[in-house]
């Protein structure tokens, strides 16, 4: 038997690319893709080509959190031509292909893998440094087929996210154990959500009593002592007294990228479809999320 041919057009069409990064989370809702989506803006801010490709068949966002609602993928003679950000930020996406943003994707295995193996073969991505992968939560056939499919291409390797908690924690094991099993290296974990921070002017209380009382404070220090109004109050939102993924890490032998706070800038940022990197309030966040860029 000779070699798949569509292998064979995969390594093909992705030899014009030279890295290859596949996003992955072992549980959704951790924030996989606006990792996938900020990581996107942030290498094209550094002036990289790059191309983001959303395979989260079931649930993709991407076209949302990159501003790209509503538009149509186009054909050319080259192949599917990805719905371009700005000259150096292609996106391709199941979603662009739905007539309805409602509509649910039921697919079983065969056809997922299909649509996979097409985006893969099929979208002319022209020449690009990075090319983002974003692969739906877990793992499943799906994700050994992608892997196999971007290993014979050459992968650089996979970065995890996930949330600090222990039950997101557990899945991560699963996905490090996955990745070790097939043969792909892990760039490092990225905790995402890792705790709140606020300035003290920016709290907010609940309705009633408290409120009053903390508006009462709040106001004493802006005339007494307006400095504090600048120091930031921080919250562990979820329980990482079992070490988070920095243990984790440890533990597994991967590296650990950085945390990334949750932020409300950050979210507002995914929600209108753009970089929070252009957002000089949203430092913190920023920062944290260029140092794990530089890392990998
Ligand atoms: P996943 O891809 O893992 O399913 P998403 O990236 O869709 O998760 O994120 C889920 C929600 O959480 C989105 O509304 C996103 O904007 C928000 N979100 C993700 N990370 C953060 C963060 N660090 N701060 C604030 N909101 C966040």
């Amino acid at each position: 038997k000779g070699p798949d041919p569509d292998l064979v057009s995969i390594v093909e069409r992705m030899t014009t690319v030279k890295h290859k990064i596949l996003v992955l989370s072992g549980k959704g809702g951790v924030g996989k893709s606006t990792f996938s989506a900020q990581l996107s803006f942030a290498l094209a801010s550094m002036d990289f080509q790059v191309g983001l490709l959303d395979i989260d068949i079931c649930g993709p966002s991407i076209p949302k959190m990159l501003g790209l609602e509503g538009q149509e993928i186009h054909q050319s003679n080259l192949g599917w031509s990805p719905v371009y950000v700005e000259s150096n930020l292609g996106v391709m996406s199941i979603g662009f292909m739905l007539p309805n943003p409602d509509d649910a994707v039921i697919w079983r295995g065969p056809r997922k893998n299909g649509i996979i193996k097409q985006f893969l073969k099929d979208v002319y991505w022209g020449e690009l440094d990075f090319l983002i992968v974003d692969a739906p939560p877990g793992t499943s056939d799906e994700h050994i087929s992608i892997v196999q499919f971007l290993q014979a291409t050459g992968i650089d390797g996979a970065v995890i996210v996930t949330t600090p908690q222990q039950v997101s924690l557990i899945d991560v094991r699963k996905e490090v154990s996955f990745c070790k099993k097939v043969g792909l290296q892990v760039l490092g974990v990225v905790e995402n959500m890792s705790g709140l921070s606020q300035p003290l002017s920016e709290l907010r209380f609940l309705d009633g009593e408290q409120k009053d009382v903390t508006e009462l404070v709040i106001a004493s220090m802006r005339e007494k002592v307006p400095e504090m109004l600048n120091l930031v109050a921080f919250s562990e939102v979820f329980d990482s007294s079992g070490g988070g993924g920095a243990k984790m890490c440890t533990d597994m032998g991967v590296p650990f990228l950085g945390k990334v706070p949750l932020d409300p800038r950050l979210c507002k940022a995914a929600e209108e479809g753009r970089s929070c990197f252009d957002d000089s309030k949203c430092r913190v966040r920023a920062t944290a999320l260029k140092a794990i860029v530089e890392k990998i």
